[in-house]
C-alpha cells in the first residue's frame, strides 16, 4: 500500500488526511466528552446508551467499528469512549502492525476494560487479522513457541478489552472481521452549522476571535470535515492579521479562501479537475474508477475516499454500477453547458446507487 505523501492529491489544504500540522494542532482542540463532540447525534445517543450499560455491568464495552471518510472525528470518539469507561486508550494503526508478534504485544500489554483503537483496520495483515479472532472473542491469543517440528501453540489469556477499528471504507474489511464488532457506526459528513459550531469552539480554544458569518464562511468550504474545517481556520487567521486586525470575518474568511483557489462549496482545484475529466474527457460518464484515476494521474483510492465522498454529498457526482457519473448540478458548477437529453449523472438508468461497500 503506498504511504499518503506519495499522493500530489494529500498535500492540498483541502485534503481530509492528517498532516503532522495537523496532530499538532488537533492535540489541543480535540474533544474529550461526548457533550463536547459536535454533530453525529444518532451515532452520540447511541454510544452513550452502550456505555452506560457497559458501565452498570461493570464490563468492557463491547469491540467497535467505527466508518467514514477522514477527519471526521473517528480517534477523537475512540479517545472519548476510553475517557467516559474511565480506560486507558492505546492508538496504533493496521500498517503499524506488521506481524502477529507486533499485536500480540500489544495486547498482552493492555490493562482490563483498556479500549485499543486501530485506525486504518481494513489494512491488517491476514496473519495478524487471525491473531485478533481469539483475543477479540475468548480473550485469549495464541502463540507459537519455538520452530520447526518442536513449535507449539500456547493460549495466553488477556484481560477483557475493547478494541476500537476505524475504517475509511468497511466494504474493504474481512467479512470475520467485520462480525466480530458488537458495535458498527457509521460517522456522516457534518453541515455548515455542525462545522461553523466546530470552528467557532476551535477559535476559542485558540484565542482567535471569529464572527458568527466567518465560521460560516469557513463552514461552507470545509467539505463536511472538521480536520478541513480547523485547518482553515488556522490559515485563514495568517490573512486575518496581516490583512485586517485579526479577526477573522467573512470578508477576510472569502478573500483568503478565493486566494487559496478554494471556492465557495469547498472544492479547490482537484475536485474541480475530476470534475473536468469526466465531462470533458468521458461525456459526463458513465467513467470507471480506475479509468477516471489514471486519466488524472491520481490513486483510484485516494479519489475515492477524498474527492468522491464529498462530491457525492453535493449532489455533483453518481456512482452507478457501470461507473461514475457527472449530474446536472455538476455542469452547472463548472458552467458547461447541460446538454439537451440530460446528464448520465441524472438519467434514472443510471441511477442505481451502488451498495456502499
Ligand atoms: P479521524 O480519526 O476520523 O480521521 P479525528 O478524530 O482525528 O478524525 O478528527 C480530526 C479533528 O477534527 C480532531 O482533532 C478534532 O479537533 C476535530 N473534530 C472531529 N470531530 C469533531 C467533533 N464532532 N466536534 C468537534 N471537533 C471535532
Amino acid at each position: 500500500m503506498i504511504e499518503s505523501e506519495e499522493f500530489t492529491i494529500d498535500n492540498r489544504i483541502v485534503s481530509a488526511s492528517q498532516t503532522e500540522e495537523d496532530a499538532a494542532l488537533e492535540r489541543g482542540l480535540r474533544p474529550t466528552t461526548l457533550s463536547e463532540y459536535i454533530g453525529q447525534d444518532k451515532v452520540k445517543e447511541n454510544l452513550a446508551i452502550y456505555i452506560e450499560a457497559a458501565k452498570r455491568r461493570g464490563c468492557a464495552l463491547d469491540h467497535v467499528l467505527l466508518y467514514g471518510p477522514p477527519g471526521l472525528g473517528k480517534t477523537t470518539l475512540s479517545g472519548i469512549i476510553a475517557r467516559e469507561m474511565g480506560v486507558n486508550l492505546r492508538i496504533t494503526t493496521g500498517p503499524a502492525i506488521e506481524r502477529p508478534g507486533d499485536l500480540a504485544a500489544l495486547l498482552t500489554n493492555l490493562a482490563p476494560g483498556d479500549v485499543l483503537f486501530i485506525d486504518e483496520i481494513h489494512r491488517l495483515s491476514r496473519a495478524v487479522e487471525e491473531i485478533l479472532y481469539p483475543a477479540l472473542e475468548d480473550h485469549a491469543i495464541d502463540i507459537i513457541v519455538g520452530k520447526g517440528p518442536g513449535a507449539r501453540s500456547l493460549r495466553v489469556d488477556l484481560p477483557e478489552f475493547t478494541l476500537v477499528g476505524a475504517t475509511t471504507r468497511a466494504g474493504q474489511l474481512s467479512a470475520p472481521l467485520r462480525d466480530r464488532f458488537g458495535i458498527v457506526l457509521r460517522l456522516e459528513l457534518y453541515t455548515p452549522e455542525q462545522l461553523s459550531d466546530i470552528i467557532r469552539r476551535s477559535s476559542e480554544i485558540l484565542g482567535i476571535t471569529c464572527t458568527l458569518d466567518g465560521a460560516l464562511e469557513l463552514a461552507g468550504r470545509s467539505r463536511g470535515t472538521p480536520r478541513i474545517a480547523n485547518r482553515l481556520l488556522k490559515r485563514v487567521r495568517d490573512f486575518a492579521d496581516v490583512l485586517g486586525n485579526g479577526e477573522i470575518t467573512d470578508v477576510i474568511a472569502r478573500t483568503a479562501l478565493d486566494r487559496l483557489e478554494i471556492d465557495h462549496l469547498g472544492l479547490d482545484s482537484n475536485d474541480r479537475r475530476m470534475l473536468e475529466m469526466i465531462i470533458k474527457g468521458y461525456g459526463g460518464g458513465p467513467v470507471g474508477l480506475d479509468t477516471l484515476a489514471a486519466a488524472l494521474g491520481e490513486e483510484a483510492v485516494t479519489l475515492e475516499d477524498v474527492c468522491e465522498p464529498f462530491l457525492m454529498q453535493l449532489g455533483f457526482l453518481s456512482r452507478t454500477p457501470r461507473g461514475r457519473c457527472a449530474t446536472r448540478l455538476a455542469y452547472e458548477h463548472m458552467g458547461f453547458p447541460v446538454p439537451n437529453q440530460g446528464t448520465p449523472g441524472d438519467d434514472p438508468a443510471q441511477m442505481k446507487l451502488l451498495d456502499d461497500a
